[in-house]
């Protein structure tokens, strides 16, 4: 694309940046939706974080996101939060309106946006959530509030698992929280399962978080893992007829909305999802 003086800047502040996907999932978008914009990686140190927030709005800077280890630092320095920001206690998006900073959290969304293009059903049903860390978190949130039945966290430091048990109760009502360690009976009864631990991801692409012959064939088997694309967890809940979901979509999902809450308008996401997939 051509830069101009009317051409938007967004970028994602965190640290270390090096191999973050962002920049190639937005201008890859930017270029599809024809938005005259463009995106880049900011590395900002912790003791820099407010001059960086400064730095956004002396620039004018429409929007941004934020990464590790900011998605809780930077709360103080913004004046309003949204409801999905305000239940996680974590930022991932912020827009700038006239100088005033609302900040957003789609990481959770862009699951729950992922399921329901493939027709997956969320409401009322009976969700096994594997891990308890802030991607397990931001989804099992999201579940939540989208108003599933009950969530089972399984995770192998049960403490965590209790915690995030806690939060949600606490925070989201009418919903069963249940928490437990790996595999100690049957779960046939559940109709989602999702990997959110880092089981399977590359180089340790062998490993499979769960296992499947507890789970009835009617259950769908998601991994938010997406490298590799398609991982062993996935292979073989699909060898055994389970309907699956790859990880990649959320990751794209969660960048995709942040761009409909700075621009305002619905972006198209499948055509960008099938470039991305190409450089996989
Ligand atoms: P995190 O906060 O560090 O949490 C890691 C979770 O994985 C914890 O529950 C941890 O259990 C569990 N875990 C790690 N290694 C394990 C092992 N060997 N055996 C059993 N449990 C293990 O990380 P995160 O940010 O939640 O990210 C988790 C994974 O999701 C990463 O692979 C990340 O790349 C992926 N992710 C994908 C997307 C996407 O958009 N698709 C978005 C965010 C993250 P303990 O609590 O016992 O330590």
């Amino acid at each position: 694309m051509k830069v101009k003086s009317s051409t938007g800047l967004y970028c994602l502040i965190g640290n270390p940046l090096e191999k973050s996907l962002s920049p190639d999932i937005h201008n890859t978008s930017f270029d599809i939706n024809k938005v005259d914009a463009v995106y880049t990686a900011l590395e900002v140190k912790p003791e820099y974080l407010e001059d960086a927030v400064k730095g956004i709005k002396a620039l004018n800077i429409k929007g941004f996101n934020v990464t590790i280890p900011h998605k809780v630092e930077i709360i103080p320095y913004l004046d309003e939060l949204d409801r999905e920001a305000n239940l996680l206690g974590a930022v991932n998006t912020v827009k700038n309106v006239n100088g005033r900073l609302k900040g957003y959290n789609t990481d959770g969304k862009g699951f729950i946006e992922l399921l329901k293009s493939k027709r997956v059903k969320v409401k009322n049903q009976k969700v096994i959530v594997i891990g308890a860390g802030g991607a397990a978190r931001a989804i099992a949130m999201s579940l939540a509030i989208e108003g599933v039945k009950e969530i089972l966290i399984v995770n192998r430091t049960i403490e965590k698992a209790r915690t995030l048990s806690d939060e949600i109760k606490d925070k989201v009502k009418d919903i069963t929280v249940k928490y437990s360690l790996k595999s100690e009976k049957e779960y046939a009864e559940y109709d989602l399962i999702i990997n959110c631990t880092s089981i399977g991801m590359y180089p340790d692409a062998e490993s499979v978080p769960f296992d499947l012959s507890l789970l009835s064939k009617s259950c769908t088997v998601a991994d938010i893992v997406y490298k590799p694309l398609k991982t062993k967890f996935l292979q073989l809940a699909e060898s055994r007829g389970h309907q699956t979901v790859e990880g990649l979509g959320m990751l794209i999902n969660q960048a995709l909305l942040s761009e409909e809450i700075w621009l305002d308008k619905t972006i198209e996401k499948e055509l960008v999802l099938k470039e991305l997939v190409k450089g996989f």
